[in-house]
């Protein structure tokens, strides 16, 4: 059986070839009981995503333990928050997926418009806060309010102003799967203005 470390490892590889996100970053963790598994600070800018399972990361779900992992990325707090405030979420991808990134820019919220995303409803835009606060952390947390059937079933996602997506999810499959998904979806929203 893969371990979650070498599945992280692994999804990170396929983020980045898939161009799911980029060397700038994101992040990939899971929940195994009261440990947290998660990439660490500089993913891609300095490992490009070809991260082996040593990298990963793990610890208690403790926001005090992580404040004094040098290693813990600036970006980790929103998963924290998730997985205190939901139960139902197992895995955390946050990514700058190439064709959300236009829909962050202008802050317009993604409508399913293939049914393969209706399942996620409207990824809506969470208010802006400063990066890497604990201020965006908790925006990101009123965002996926509401929308905990969905982690239950599959994943639900927020957009973050300026910056990238958050995905909650059962687990780390259904996480990736959110992502593309919705990478795919902004593609053909963004490709359907040239067939108007
Ligand atoms: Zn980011």
């Amino acid at each position: 059986m893969v371990s979650l470390p070498e599945l992280i490892a692994q999804m990170g590889r396929r983020l980045f070839e898939r161009r799911l996100t980029d060397m700038s970053g994101g992040n990939i963790s899971a929940r195994e009981g009261n440990t947290l598994y998660i990439t660490p600070k500089f993913s891609g800018s300095r490992h490009h995503w070809q991260l082996s399972p040593e990298d990963i990361l793990s610890g208690p779900l403790d926001p005090t333990y992580w404040q004094q992992q040098p290693l813990f990325s600036r970006e980790g707090k929103a998963h924290l928050a998730i997985y205190e405030t939901f139960p139902e979420a197992q895995a955390v991808i946050h990514a700058h997926p190439f064709h959300v990134l236009p829909f962050c820019m202008m802050s317009r919220p993604i409508p399913p418009v293939l049914e393969n995303t209706q399942k996620f409803g409207i990824i809506e835009v969470v208010p802006p806060a400063p990066a890497h606060s604990q201020e965006l952390a908790n925006n990101i947390v009123a965002g996926l309010r509401g929308k905990e059937e969905r982690i239950r079933q599959q994943a639900a996602a927020v957009l973050i102003p300026y910056h990238g997506i958050i995905v909650a999810a059962k687990d780390l499959w259904a996480a990736i799967d959110a992502v593309e998904r919705i990478d795919w979806n902004a593609w053909c929203i963004l490709a359907g203005k040239w067939l108007d």
